[in-house]
């Protein structure tokens, strides 16, 4: 059933808006406490806060000996003890040397470390190899402190806990932290063409990729949990009856198909008639310009993405992904990718922004990230799509010049 007097929704420019839109309607997700054990790839929800200076105290840059300023001098010097990593450091008494090791603590009153190929080593004695003045107050130490004092912020709320950020979580001892909560992602894709994998499939059938390929799309990131994948034929009533099931438990709902203009396409009636609201339709973009976003009943993500499966590759990495970031309260919606440039411009342009497919080439001396465009014929074109490694994305009414481009990657 088609709606005919439906609120005129404002017309979007650029696919920045459509994601702005749906931010300045979406509440992040609620937090939790989990162990650090676990927390690899979650999203940090509090900022993290030192508990203890780093390095804890003063410490030896090298393997060498630890002795005061006032006893660097000719002749042999006694050693008379060992600091190792893990211990208590001994007492270094005025006039000898205390034999150290990378990490372990400097001994009270030492003020420098030479370095164990500066001197001469007997068993218990060590001669300095070097000229005096080449032996320096401080040299070869860590200062108790120097890269964080205690109650310094070293991570901030909002940031995804990479294998760096996760050092400063074991560092500093932040055994529960406070993370946002995994969102619970939905995947639907509708079509009668679609068939279940492994089924015998008709001429004017089609296997479903859409669900893999926003399946894998979202694999690597921990703070998203995909809760359920369905395919679902173009008929109305089965189509509201899944969506409504799926509003009851997911935060997020990613649809393909189904969301143009023709008779069965009936995502945006569904899901007007489920109760949420739509924040745009339609984007100056191609591929993917029917694509549709709203906020469900109880304030879901919803993202319907056109069936082409380049349309949703293009659609779910530029908008979607953002979209969800967002929500799963990370601060970072945009990858950090560099500019990429293209070798075989063809200084083509449409009225759309245009997300056109490329393939990564080998690095090169000069460092500059290098891409060609995948040859294909259109969004429907799956064997391209699957050639290719991301989009650039030309700007409405530029033209396809050498760039350097914005790239949306698939990540690995
Ligand atoms: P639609 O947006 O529903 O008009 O779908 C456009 C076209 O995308 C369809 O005619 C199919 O050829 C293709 N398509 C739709 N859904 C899928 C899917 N899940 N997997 C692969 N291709 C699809
Ligand atoms: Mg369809």
């Amino acid at each position: 059933m088609k709606n005919s007097s439906l609120p005129q929704l404002p017309k979007l420019n650029h696919p920045d808006e459509a994601i702005e839109r749906m931010c300045g309607l979406l509440a992040r997700i609620s937090t939790e406490l989990v162990s650090q054990e676990v927390a690899a790839g979650r999203v940090l929800a509090e900022p993290i806060v030192t508990d203890r200076p780093s390095p804890p105290m003063d410490v030896s840059a090298m393997d060498g000996y630890a002795l005061r300023s006032e006893d660097i001098r000719p002749g042999k010097i006694t050693v008379i003890g060992d600091s190792l990593a893990g211990h208590a450091p001994p007492v270094l008494r005025e006039g000898n040397a205390v034999r150290i090791f990378t990490g372990a603590a400097v001994p009270q009153h030492a003020t420098l470390v030479v370095k164990r190929e500066d001197t001469h080593e007997e068993s218990d004695t060590i001669e300095l190899k070097e000229p005096l003045e080449a032996y320096r107050t401080g040299q070869n130490i860590r200062r108790q402190g120097e890269n964080a004092a205690t109650g310094s912020q070293v991570l901030s709320s909002g940031q995804e806990i990479t294998a760096p950020r996760r050092v400063a979580l074991a560092t500093f001892g932040a055994d529960e932290i406070r993370v946002y909560r995994r969102i619970r992602l939905s995947i639907v894709n509708t079509g009668d063409e679609l068939i279940e994998p492994g089924q015998p499939v008709l001429p004017w059938q089609i296997r479903d990729s859409n669900g893999p390929l926003l399946a894998s799309l979202v694999k690597p990131y921990a703070w998203i949990e995909l809760i359920n994948r369905a395919r679902v034929a173009d008929q109305y009533e089965v189509l509201k009856n899944r969506l409504n099931l799926e509003l009851q438990s997911c935060d997020a709902l990613l649809l393909t198909g189904g969301v143009s203009m023709g008779d069965t396409d009936h995502v945006p009636n569904v899901l007007r008639d489920l109760g949420a609201s739509i924040v745009f339709h339609k984007l100056p973009i191609r591929p993917g310009k029917p694509v549709l976003g709203a906020i469900g009943p109880t304030g879901q993500a919803i993202l319907a993405l056109p069936g082409n499966p380049v349309s949703v590759a293009a659609t779910a990495l530029r908008i979607a992904l953002p979209v969800l970031k967002f929500l799963a309260g990370l601060e970072d919606l945009m990858p950090k990718t560099a500019r990429v440039q293209l070798v075989d411009a063809d200084q083509k342009s449409i009225p759309l922004h245009w997300y056109r497919p490329i393939q990564l080439l080998d690095p090169t001396p000069d460092g500059v990230q290098r891409v060609r465009l995948t040859p294909n014929l259109g969004s429907g074109d799956v064997v391209a799509l699957s050639s290719s490694d991301g989009f650039i994305e030309v700007p409405a009414d530029c033209k396809t010049s050498s760039g350097p481009w914005n790239c949306w990657m698939f990540e690995p």
